[in-house]
């Protein structure tokens, strides 16, 4: 494990308020038990449980969603979870999160967005870089401080909302592409939503040029995974309940698969990790990353994610530094980006012992 916090990483897929620290939740739980707005007893067993359905999970979310409900916990939450990244070594950060209305606490989707924004700005255990302009000044690439890490926001749609909110969303991510927004991803429970009603958001942000990953085959649905391999996303999360048509659709592909190790097994989406189908993915070669999905909800983190792919599947320290190098290319920033964070892989590759 110390080796692979020490190995540099690429986290693609963790969603804000599924990586909220414990001890955060339990903090905010305590307020609002105080005030007399939750059963403070009920709610920490609830965060406090190990395993969870995924359908326990995304009752969970309800309740964070209650306990993270205003501008100022928002903005907290964010410089907490980049924090806690950067503690792990990663160098680069997509997060993504939903944009909340939430008219009692004054909040429209984009001051959610503001909010979060905030939070890249409040970190300062390390240097936040939030956009591609910060790279670059006076015309000259500047050379990064080594304690760094390129944070980059992607706008979540969740299944359970209209077609009109899910535009409102990609709309949203259009206006503020300069603050580092650089993507757009379908999330929310697997049960609950239609194809149909996103495709109108997702196809405007194929037309804008904002690149798309969508939850894929989380839960057995053939029609809706053939549909999102049909619209070919530039990235796809899970994969865990595909037939086999679809699988070898995914391998003829060259869609890459944002693989969440612990979510999976936590959830019961993959019964056990040696059943993983990550090691179909790795044995052919399909693009694949290695990302946490929840951290504070399933107790894990990146490194760890790294250390079970070692443990589990027999990767060497070289395959696990290529996986994480790998991943560079799937990220859904700028060159300069890439190329300054392939510098900090090569400095690894001659120290890898
Ligand atoms: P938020 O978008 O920052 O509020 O992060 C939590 C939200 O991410 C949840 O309410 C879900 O919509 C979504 N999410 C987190 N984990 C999963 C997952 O494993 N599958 C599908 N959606 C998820």
């Amino acid at each position: 494990l110390p080796w692979c916090r020490s190995l540099p990483k690429i986290e693609l897929h963790a969603h804000l308020n599924g990586s909220v620290r414990s001890s955060t939740l339990l903090e905010l739980a305590i307020r609002l038990g105080e005030k007399g707005l939750i059963n403070f007893p009920e709610v920490e067993a609830i965060i406090l449980k190990g395993d969870r359905s995924l359908a326990e999970c995304f009752k969970l979310f309800d309740l964070i969603h209650l306990l993270t409900t205003d501008h100022n916990i928002i903005t907290r939450i964010t410089k907490e979870v980049i924090e806690d990244f950067a503690s792990e070594n990663v160098i680069y950060l997509e997060l993504r999160t939903t944009p909340k209305l939430n008219p009692l606490a004054g909040m429209t989707k984009r001051s959610y967005v503001e909010a979060v924004l905030a939070g890249l700005k409040a970190v300062e255990t390390v240097e936040v870089i939030s956009n591609t302009s910060e790279i670059q000044q006076n015309g000259l690439v500047m050379t990064r401080p080594k304690e760094s890490i390129h944070v980059r926001l992607l706008l979540s749609i969740d299944r359970r909302e209209s077609t009109e909110a899910a535009m409102e969303t990609v709309q949203l991510a259009l206006d503020m592409q300069k603050f580092g927004i650089v993507g757009i991803d379908l999330s929310g429970n697997p049960r609950v939503g239609e194809w149909k009603t996103f495709m109108p958001a997702l196809k405007l942000a194929r037309e804008q040029g904002l690149p798309i990953t969508l939850h894929c085959g989380e839960v057995p649905n053939t029609s809706e995974v053939q549909n999102m391999l049909a619209f070919q996303p530039e990235r796809i999360g899970h994969a865990c309940c595909l037939e086999e048509p679809e699988w070898a659709a995914l391998l003829q592909s060259s869609i890459p698969v944002e693989v969440c190790l612990t979510s999976n097994v936590r959830t019961e989406t993959v019964p056990f990790l040696r059943d993983h189908h990550f090691v179909s993915l790795y044995k052919s070669r399909h693009p694949s990353i290695l990302c946490t999905d929840d951290s504070g909800i399933f107790a894990t983190d990146i490194s760890r994610e790294y250390a079970l792919a070692a443990v589990c599947f027999g990767l060497t320290k070289a395959e696990l530094l290529s996986m994480a190098r790998n991943a560079l290319r799937h990220i859904f920033c700028g060159d300069e980006v890439k190329a300054e964070l392939e510098d900090k892989f090569k400095a690894m590759a001659t120290v890898i012992d």
